[in-house]
Formats: structure tokens, C-alpha cells, sequence
């Protein structure tokens, strides 16, 4: 199987390509946003301009923060509904693009806080579309919301259908402001999604094609981006290759590598793809004995070994360790043993495997 109910609009010019397609999508828009991104990248100058030709009027929410936080959704769809907004379009990286399709599900089916997470209450939802700024999550083209409950100090996602946006509208010239350690960890996102669609006891071979293209696209044009940030090639080829991250996480979640990152993020506020580069050399040798034959075909198609592959990620200049507390290791286990993601991966994955993977990334 392979469900994917987002039509895509990608290449120069893609938001004009949209415009009848956001036409249709209704009268009044909530943008939601983070503080800056939106205006940085120029994606909002340019969606404002195609909504004033086309009569749609808008209205802002742009308090969105990295990891967006369960009360900001809260207070969005609050500000929706008195809006009287048809429909949301999510503009940044995926912080904003996911707190807009919790805020469309929140505001539809009228959600407080503690019922986020509850799918059997989500029974509709206002269209969504997402306009990426970054080049990581493929969050254009999934079904999944990951939230942050700052009292808990628990970050977890949700998965449900009516979460897909109904639009993606990629441009990578959008992309060209990141800067350089946000490309990087960005596109050590993607790259974890599409390993993850390697590993996942859900893999399928019609993911396959999405999979071996896309690591190769991060592994030639990520270097490139880094050291030249308006490289219309390399941006673009890093957008496709996260948005078929994407697309292949939409078909069975991400696993063990997500739900490791997920507390490190919460606890030491280590940006989430950072989170999931430093444990991905070791989940690959966890998994390797039971995906083999999958990793082989890899690097086959890639024509690299995974020794090669290994040496090109340790040479990227990203942060390998961290401080972790003994606090941590004893909390963090119980609560990434019992996170969604658990039962994708290949093996059964034990709380010593996850210790051992833990204290491996420690200073
Ligand atoms: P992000 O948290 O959205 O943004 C990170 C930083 O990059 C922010 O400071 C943001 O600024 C800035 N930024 C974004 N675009 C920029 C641009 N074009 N130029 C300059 N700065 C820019 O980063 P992200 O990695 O894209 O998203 C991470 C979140 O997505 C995590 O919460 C993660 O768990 C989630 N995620 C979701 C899925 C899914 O399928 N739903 C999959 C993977 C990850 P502003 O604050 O101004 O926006
Ligand atoms: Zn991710």
C-alpha cells in the first residue's frame, strides 16, 4: 500500500502554480506561522499577494515556537473560530505546519488541550495546506502532528488521515535563508525518515524508489547547501528528497531512532533532526542483523558501503554527544519504550538496548 491524498505543487513559481487550487479552499485564511520564518523566506510576501488577488482574506497567528507547545495550538484554534477562518495554511518549517493541522483539527471538532492526542475525537478538520521553509520533516506530506506538553516534559506526535494537508505548495527558494546548521539538521531529519522507512516492520517495496533517491539527493547536495546556501539545484533536489521522507513515514511512522530523539529534545532542547543524527549510527547497527538484505540493496543502489556511508555522516559537523543525567536515563526509558513509534521497529527493541544506546551519545 502506499496512500499519499496530498496534491502536491512543486518547482519555481509554485505558489501562482496553486492559486486555482487555493481558491476553492474558501473565503478566509488562518496563516499560521513561527516569528520570523515566514517573512525571511519571502513565502509569506508571496502568498499574501496571490490571497489579495484572489479575495481571500487572511489573518495571522505567528506565535508558533520550535516544538510547538499544546496551549499555542490551544489559543490558534481559539483565534480561528473567532476569525471565522475556512481553512489554515501553515507557513515555516515543520513547527508551524504541524501546530496549523492540530490547530484545524482543534478548532473543527472544538479540542481542549488534554484532548489533543484523543484521534477517536478528531471527526473533522478544516483544510490544511503547508508551505514549507525548511527541507526536513516531509511534514507536507504526512498525517502526523507532533506536539509538546511543557508541564509533562513530553513531546509525542499524533497520526490521523484527516491531518494530511489537502495542499503542498514547495518552493526551495524558500529554503535559500536557512543557515547552515539548520540545513544540516534539517536534512539529517529527512535522512532519518527515509532509513526509518528502511527499517520499519511496515516497509514496502514500492517506498523503495522514494527511499534509495532520496538519501542519495541528501548525500550529494547536503554539502553543498551548507557552503552555498543559495544553490538553486542543491535546495531544490533537498526539498524533493524530505518531502519523499515524507511521504514514505505517511505509510508506517517512524521508530526507535523518533522515539529516542523525542526526549533529548525535551529535556536538553536539542533540535529534532540533531536529536535523531546522533543515535543514527547506532540504531543502524541495533537493526542491521534483522534489515540486512534491505540496508545491502541500499547501499547497492547507492553504489557506497555502509562504512563509506558511516564515514560521510561522521564527517558532517554536527554535535555527536551530550550531557545526559542518570535522572534522565532512568526516566527517559519507560517513557520511550511506551511511545507510538515502538511498534515499527524490526525487533523487540529492550529498555537495555535503549540504556546502551543512550550511554553511547553521553559526554
Ligand atoms: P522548525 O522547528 O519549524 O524551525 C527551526 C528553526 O528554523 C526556527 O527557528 C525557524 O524560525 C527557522 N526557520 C525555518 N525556516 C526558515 C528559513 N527559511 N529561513 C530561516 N530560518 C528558518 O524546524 P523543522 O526541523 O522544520 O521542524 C521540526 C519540528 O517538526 C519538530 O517539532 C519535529 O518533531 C516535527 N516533525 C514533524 C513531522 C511530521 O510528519 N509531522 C516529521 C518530522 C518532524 P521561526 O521560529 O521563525 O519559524
Ligand atoms: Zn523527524
Amino acid at each position: 500500500m502506499f496512500y499519499c491524498p496530498v496534491r502536491i505543487i512543486s518547482g519555481d513559481n509554485a505558489m501562482q502554480k496553486a492559486e486555482s487550487h487555493l481558491a476553492v479552499l474558501g473565503k478566509k485564511a488562518l496563516i499560521v506561522s513561527g516569528r520570523n520564518s515566514a517573512k525571511l523566506s519571502g513565502a509569506l510576501e508571496d502568498l499574501n499577494h496571490i490571497l489579495s488577488r484572489l479575495g481571500i482574506a487572511s489573518c495571522i497567528f505567528d506565535k508558533v515556537t520550535e516544538n510547538p507547545v499544546l496551549q499555542d495550538v490551544i489559543e490558534g484554534s481559539e483565534f480561528m473560530r473567532e476569525q471565522a477562518c475556512d481553512f489554515v495554511i501553515g507557513v515555516g518549517g515543520g513547527s508551524p505546519i504541524d501546530a496549523a493541522k492540530a490547530i484545524s483539527l482543534a478548532a473543527a471538532n472544538r479540542l481542549q488541550a488534554s484532548e489533543l492526542y484523543l484521534t477517536d475525537k478528531f471527526l473533522k478538520a478544516f483544510p490544511i495546506v503547508a508551505i514549507p521553509t525548511t527541507s526536513g520533516t516531509g511534514t507536507e506530506a504526512t498525517q502526523y502532528s507532533v506536539l509538546t506538553d511543557p508541564l509533562e516534559k513530553k513531546k509525542a506526535g499524533f497520526g490521523h488521515p484527516l491531518a494530511f494537508p489537502k495542499l503542498a505548495i514547495l518552493d526551495a527558494k524558500y529554503t535559500y535563508s536557512l543557515p547552515a546548521e539548520i540545513t544540516l539538521h534539517t536534512a539529517l531529519d529527512a535522512l532519518s525518515h527515509l532509513l526509518e522507512g528502511l527499517y520499519s516492520n511496515q516497509r514496502s517495496p514500492l517506498m523503495y524508489p522514494c527511499i534509495y533517491s532520496g538519501i542519495g539527493l541528501i548525500i550529494k547536495q547536503l554539502p553543498v547547501a551548507m557552503i552555498d546556501g543559495r544553490n538553486k539545484e542543491a535546495r531544490a533536489e533537498l526539498m524533493q528528497a524530505s518531502l519523499y521522507g515524507g511521504m514514505v513515514i505517511a505509510q508506517g511512522s517512524t521508530t526507535l531512532q523518533h522515539s529516542i530523539g523525542y526526549p533529548l529534545t525535551s529535556e536538553y532542547n536539542i533540535a529534532h533532526g540533531l536529536a535523531n543524527a546522533m543515535v543514527m549510527e547506532e540504531i543502524m547497527n541495533l537493526y542491521q542483523p534483522h534489515v540486512h538484505k534491505e540496508l545491502d540493496a541500499l547501499f547497492a543502489a547507492l553504489q557506497i558501503g555502509k562504512e563509506q556511508f558511516l564515514e560521510w555522516l561522521n564527517a558532517l559537523p554536527y554535535q555527536k554527544n551530550v550531557h545526559i543525567s542518570d535522572e534522565f536515563i532512568t526516566t527517559a526509558i519507560p517513557q520511550i519504550m511506551a511511545s507510538r513509534n515502538m511498534a515499527l521497529n524490526p525487533l523487540q527493541v529492550s529498555a537495555v538496548d535503549i540504556r546502551r544506546i543512550l550511554e553511547k551519545i553521553r559526554m
